[in-house]
């Protein structure tokens, strides 16, 4: 076989073997297929597109191209997985809420990168919190606790990670099959029999449509099933931040209140939600049951206290985050609002990076963040304000990005005289 007729054939759109698909992602994890076929072969991917068994196969074998988590030995293992949002704390939420509902939650998570945040950053910011356990702790921790999130670690994929990083520098990201498969190797490497994708559209995610988030969806639950896992997908909106905390220890204070029966609201909703569609796939139980199901652990303070248990379990301080003494910046602004009207948007994008700006966020890899700094929004979408009223409030360590980031904050937002016509649902279940 040569790469080269792989290549050739992928140009011209025709459907490619599992066998040849195997050859390209084994030879090019091994260096034997170099860089510049490997990415002429990305190119013909985003023109030519991939079928939905050659997705599967792509996936398949970018998955066994290094360790793959044994889960086998618990029952109910779960797991979900999100495109990327601003203010996202939903992992904070369901994790302990499907932990105490019977499910083992072993979950790999990232950092935050950009303009979207990451739960082990999150996580990190409770003080003594441990994200690197060994996978001996890790899977202890699991059996015991019910869930446990570490950072990803070891050899998970590595074709993905060879293959992604090649595609960041020659314009091959954005293509659905690539962007799907390189999601599900990591995922299926994880080893959830159950997986639900969160699938977000708007302005502070990938995908910018519903359209594009249904498109995409629909192709890692095929990968997913394909691959002998049960996969189920909601696709939800990203156009404002998710819930009204944005930045680390911001978003375990509000994750918190949510568990504590505090807060409600959209970050209730999704987080319920995605956590029902969780029990409902790994415990084969009718959606409306999960749902009743997973409202009454958090209404009743169960998923707080699995929470707590959760936070102890990794080392963490859990009397800083019941006592509410979390770090929050000390250095503060209030944004006010310029006009009187509607706020109708909120580009979440903007949101995330002026939460940057004040250090909540990595502009590169190797950024040490602020886990202390963020920004708390004080009015909702579609809110009737008045001119000087305040919009959000900035916190910070380092009163250096202030100014930076209200100007980014206030460039995304949008004070309408009109309020605003129609919103679409909070999710849509594919
Ligand atoms: N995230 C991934 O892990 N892979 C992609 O290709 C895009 C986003």
């Amino acid at each position: 076989m040569r790469m080269y007729d792989i290549i050739l054939k992928k140009r011209r759109g025709e459907v490619l073997t599992e066998e040849e698909i195997a050859f390209f992602v084994r030879g090019y994890t091994d260096g034997s297929i170099p860089d510049y076929q490997a990415s002429a072969f990305c190119m013909a991917v985003c023109f030519t597109g991939m079928t939905d068994d050659e997705c599967a196969y792509l996936t398949k074998y970018m998955m066994l191209s290094g360790d793959i988590v044994d889960l086998s030995a618990l029952p109910y293992t779960a797991d979900k997985h999100s495109t990327g949002g601003v203010g996202d704390k939903t992992s904070l939420i369901l994790t302990p809420t499907a932990a105490c509902l019977g499910l083992y939650v072993a979950k790999m998570s990232g950092r935050g990168l950009g303009h979207t945040g990451g739960t082990i950053d999150k996580l990190e910011s409770i003080p003594g919190f441990n994200t690197a356990l060994s996978p001996q702790a890790f899977m202890e921790q699991v059996k015991t606790v019910g869930a446990a999130i570490v950072g990803q670690t070891g050899n998970l994929a590595p074709a993905d990670k060879k293959l992604y990083a090649l595609r960041d520098v020659t314009a091959t990201v954005d293509s659905l099959p690539l962007i799907a498969s390189s999601i599900m190797s990591k995922k299926l490497a994880a080893g959830a029999k159950t997986i639900v994708l969160d699938v977000k559209y708007g302005s502070g995610a990938f995908m910018k449509t519903p359209e594009e988030a249904v498109r995409l969806a629909e192709t890692m639950v095929k990968i997913g099933k394909a691959n002998g896992r049960n996969v189920s997908a909601l696709i939800t909106d990203m156009d404002f931040p998710l819930g009204t905390h944005i930045g680390n220890s911001l978003e375990v204070i509000e994750a918190l209140s949510v568990l504590r029966g505090e807060t409600k609201g959209e970050l209730y909703e999704v987080s319920a939600e995605l956590c029902a569609h969780m029990l409902s796939g790994a415990k084969a139980v009718p959606l409306d049951d999960a749902r009743r199901a997973v409202r009454q652990a958090i209404d009743s303070g169960r998923a707080y206290e699995k929470f707590l248990e959760w936070i102890r379990a990794q080392g963490g301080d859990a009397r800083a985050a019941e006592e509410n003494r979390l770090p929050v910046g000390q250095h503060t602004r209030q944004i006010l609002s310029p006009a009187d009207g509607y706020l109708t948007a909120l580009d979440a994008e903007k949101v995330g990076y002026a939460a940057c700006l004040l250090g909540a966020g990595r502009m590169t890899k190797d950024d040490v963040p602020d886990l202390s700094a963020g920004i708390i929004l004080q009015k909702k979408r579609g809110e009737c304000v008045h001119t000087g009223e305040t919009l959000a409030l900035l916190c910070t360590s380092d009163p250096a990005g202030l100014d930076a980031a209200e100007k980014e904050f206030l460039s995304g937002t949008v004070i309408s005289p009109e309020p605003l016509q129609e919103t679409l649902p909070l999710f849509i279940t594919l």
